[in-house]
């Protein structure tokens, strides 16, 4: 096997995978290299929304996502602390969007990543991790690493590494970005269950007394399972000193809403924890001879725990600025600096919202207050509908109008 490429891509995940795929589609030759042998499972919550559709879109993938085992999810559910319920369908709107999927991730990522196998210019080494990086007059130059089969340690150059590596990536670790930021990191925890009863077409958050400031969700998938889990910032894990399985546990057990419906429901996993980078912290994604994308760039969404669609967002945004960067055969920060500042233009403001959001939901009586108030107004459920199917719209939820209006309701 040749040991020289265009782009080395570090990282087979929903990011890694999409940019493989653009950046061949732009004639480019691509090693994309992956730990892991596919399918191999992540732990997530793997919900899609609409974000991730977009890319999928573009890539030509989203009509064969039917034949990809998932639940078609229509709308939210959220629960206040003092257990109001309020339904919310999601608003799909008039061209037709999708309103969003839950599919598990060993199979969404499969996909993704069998279909960057099969892409001409693409070529894929499954099972090799990468260790480190090669570095060139203060470029990186390309990887170090272990296939792990063989055992036998490779190194492959590449005018441009991509980090696509995840929460642990080591690709910002060698560039010095990847300091975990407690106030700015969750910790959540999954299991898979079947047969759950009252399940629906519809995502499941449930702020629970006994786990706030984090959430507790289930996520229906195709043919009675379903993804259950919660999440919190680690700052709070840390402060409050909550074992976050135990406390999923006990909700699943004694709360009103959920014993009756986990009675006879069977876990199908063990209980998997993972971190998630929040992007309410602006993580550098770029240098010489490198850029970070997904969870490697701290891409998650801080207050829904999202990062496939910007994962995959930052794929899609990352490739034109590369494609310059080839016809300018410059591969300096100063070329890639355009790719950081795209992105933030187009999913900075969103992520300050949401980090805005995350906050004022610490405030229990007032999360009591907007779910008590929206479950017996019509009106005001179209109105959050519409609000969370739009960004800017959402930043109405920040707004001391738009509360002063749940007063009169
Ligand atoms: C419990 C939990 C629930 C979540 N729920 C949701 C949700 O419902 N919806 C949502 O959108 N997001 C959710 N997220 C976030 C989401 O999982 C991530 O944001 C998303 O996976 C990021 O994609 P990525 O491509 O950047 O990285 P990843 O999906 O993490 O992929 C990284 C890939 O890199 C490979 N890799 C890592 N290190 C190396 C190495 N050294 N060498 C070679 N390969 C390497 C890994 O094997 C992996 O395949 C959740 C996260 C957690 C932990």
């Amino acid at each position: 096997m040749e040991n020289r490429f265009d782009v080395i891509v570090v990282g087979g995940g929903p990011g890694g995978s999409s940019a493989a795929m653009y950046l061949a589609r732009q004639g480019r030759k691509v090693l994309l290299v992956d730990k892991a042998r596919f399918p191999r499972d992540k732990t997530c919550g793997d919900a899609v929304g609409g974000k991730a559709l977009r890319v999928l879109r573009e890539l030509n993938l989203l009509e064969g996502m039917q034949a990809v085992p998932h639940e078609r999810i229509e709308g939210v559910i959220f629960s206040s602390p003092k257990g109001t319920i309020l339904h919310i369908p999601f608003k799909v709107n008039g061209e037709g969007r999708e309103a969003g999927y839950v599919a598990m991730r060993q199979h969404f990522d499969n996909y993704l990543f069998q279909h960057a196998k099969k892409t001409p210019n693409v070529t894929v080494l499954e099972e090799f991790q990468a260790t480190d990086l090669v570095w060139e007059n203060k470029f990186v130059a390309g990887i170090k690493g272990i296939d792990l089969g063989s055992k036998q340690a490779k190194e492959f150059k590449a005018k441009l590494v991509i980090g696509a590596d995840g929460s642990t990536s080591i690709v910002a670790t060698k560039v010095g970005v990847n300091t975990i930021v407690p106030e700015h990191n969750c910790i959540a925890l999954r299991v898979y269950y079947r047969n759950v009863k009252g399940n629906t077409n519809n995502i499941e958050i449930h702020f629970v007394k006994d786990l706030l400031p984090g959430y507790f969700w289930i996520f229906p998938l195709q043919d009675g399972y379903a993804n259950v889990g919660v999440g919190m910032v680690t700052s709070d894990v840390k402060k409050k000193k909550v074992n976050l399985q135990e406390a999923m546990f006990k909700c699943i057990k004694e709360n009103e809403l959920f014993k009756e419906r986990f009675e006879g429901a069977e876990i199908l996993s063990d209980v998997k924890g993972w971190t998630l980078p929040f992007g309410s912290f602006h993580r550098k994604s770029y240098g010489n001879g490198y850029i970070l994308l997904g969870d490697a760039a701290s891409l998650v969404d801080p207050f829904s725990g999202e990062g496939i669609g910007n994962a995959m967002t930052s794929a899609r945004i990352a490739a034109p600025i590369i494609e310059k960067a080839f016809k300018a055969n410059d591969f300096s920060e100063n070329v890639f600096r355009e790719y950081d500042k795209n992105l933030w233009e187009a999913i900075g403001p969103e992520l300050d919202t949401s980090y805005k959001l995350q906050r004022i939901g610490r405030i229990t009586p007032l999360l009591n207050f907007v779910v008590d108030k929206a479950a017996n107004n019509k009106d005001i459920q179209n109105v959050i509908s519409g609000m969370l199917a739009n960004e800017d719209a959402k930043k109405d939820f920040l707004t001391p109008l738009f509360y002063l209006k749940l007063l009169f309701a």
